[in-house]
């Protein structure tokens, strides 16, 4: 089991993934980190983490590594590529991917870390930058029991609701219907306040009426009152969004489930990212809505 006694490797300084790592420090682990722009790494080090020069230097050093990087390439080629982990990665040892990445590609991930006698846990999180910094994200946890409970301190210095969803990329599954659920969401927001708005309605106060009843939700309530106000910046990007409904789109396909919600989804963010919105937070998704019904969503 990971203890305070652990060094704990961590990969991946990002916005997620600074906040989660300077948490480990405030519960006690010493960290070793490595991030490919080496200067998002200074105030870890300043905190007191020791700064490697390639992912393989970091699985030299600890048997826990954790990684918080972008998309399924990025995952593999930190992990299996040249001065990846896997060239430096000691029997026994735990990589923890925290990112959201395809589940196919995570299992075949796992598989290359046991030949090597080594394993993956895929611990995708739900919670955003704020969740990151504050400690409280939610943690869905694939790949074996035994893994779990030997990471589960590390877990809990970064989240609070932390769930063991099942074997090697059921963490990511379960991000993915995380993501439907958001997604889904937003979209009905969205739709809502542009009808909401063109009907006269008052914006703040049918927000405080819908949102107290069956329909509240933490887009509508958080997301809803930013909307309508016209702040725009992210907590999630829209760029990162329209990933996870790829990765969504995906498993349906493998899997043959139709998503005809989710679909329609992705193409009004297609539309967002095409007029260069990607960096925007997912809550303006109501442009699209408002351009559809000519009329703005604004106090
Ligand atoms: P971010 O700020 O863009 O950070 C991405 C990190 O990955 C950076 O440290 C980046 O290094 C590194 N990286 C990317 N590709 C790499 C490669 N090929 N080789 C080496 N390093 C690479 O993104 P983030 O918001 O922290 O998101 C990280 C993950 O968490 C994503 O999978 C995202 O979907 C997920 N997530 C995000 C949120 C959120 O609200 N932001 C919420 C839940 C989950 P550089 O610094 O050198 O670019």
């Amino acid at each position: 089991m990971a203890t305070s006694k652990d060094k704990i490797g961590f990969i991946g300084l990002g916005i997620m993934g600074a906040p989660m790592a300077a948490n480990l420090i405030k519960a006690g682990f010493s960290l070793v980190v490595f991030n490919r722009t080496k200067s998002k790494a200074d105030s870890l080090v300043k905190s007191g983490a020791e700064f490697a020069n390639s992912p393989a230097e970091v699985a030299k050093k600890c048997k826990f590594v954790i990684t918080m990087l972008t998309d399924s390439p990025d995952v593999q080629q930190v992990i299996l590529g040249e001065s990846g982990v896997l060239e430096g990665i000691q029997e026994n040892s735990i990589v923890i991917d925290m990112s959201t990445i395809s589940p196919t590609i995570t299992k075949e991930i796992n598989g290359e870390l046991n030949k090597k006698n080594a394993s993956l846990l895929d611990a995708p999180v739900s919670g955003g930058s704020w969740g990151a910094i504050e400690g409280t994200l939610s943690i869905m946890v694939g790949g074996s029991e035994n893994d779990f409970q030997n990471c589960i301190h590390l877990f809990e210095a970064m989240g609070k609701n932390i769930i063991h969803t099942g074997g090697s990329g059921m963490g990511q599954t379960t991000k993915l219907v995380n993501q439907i659920l958001v997604a889904g969401t937003m979209n009905a927001v969205a739709e809502a306040l542009v009808f909401a708005a063109k009907s006269g309605a008052d914006l703040e106060k049918t927000i405080q009426a819908v949102g107290g009843g069956a329909a509240a939700s933490w887009q509508l309530n958080t997301l809803g009152p930013k909307l309508i106000n016209g702040d725009f910046d992210p907590g999630f990007m829209i760029k990162l969004q329209q990933k996870d409904l790829r990765l969504v789109i995906e498993l349906a396909q493998e899997l043959n489930v139709s998503i005809p919600g989710t679909s329609l989804v992705s193409q009004l963010f297609a539309g967002l990212l095409a007029q260069g919105l990607g960096d925007e937070g997912t809550q303006a998704l109501v442009k699209a809505h408002e351009q559809l019904s000519n009329h703005e969503a604004r106090i």
